[in-house]
């Protein structure tokens, strides 16, 4: 049996053997995310920034215990 995956970009099930865009379906999918990411990364540093405040602390510390 060969091991599907679902291309956490687009979604679409991908064959993991013999892959080499894995986990993504294709390479464009793969920049697609490495794309995000850069976003992504980009957006926390600013966030990490601004002074949070201790309801925003709260929330947060909420967010982790949930999971
Ligand atoms: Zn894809």
């Amino acid at each position: 049996m060969k091991s599907q995956i679902k291309c956490p970009q687009c979604r679409k099930v991908v064959i993991w053997q013999d892959n080499p865009h894995r986990p993504f379906c294709s390479e464009r999918c793969k920049l697609i995310d490495l794309g995000q990411w850069a976003d992504e990364s980009y957006r926390i540093q600013e966030a990490s920034q601004e002074q949070l405040s201790e309801e925003d602390v709260m929330l947060i510390n909420n967010e982790k215990t949930r999971h």
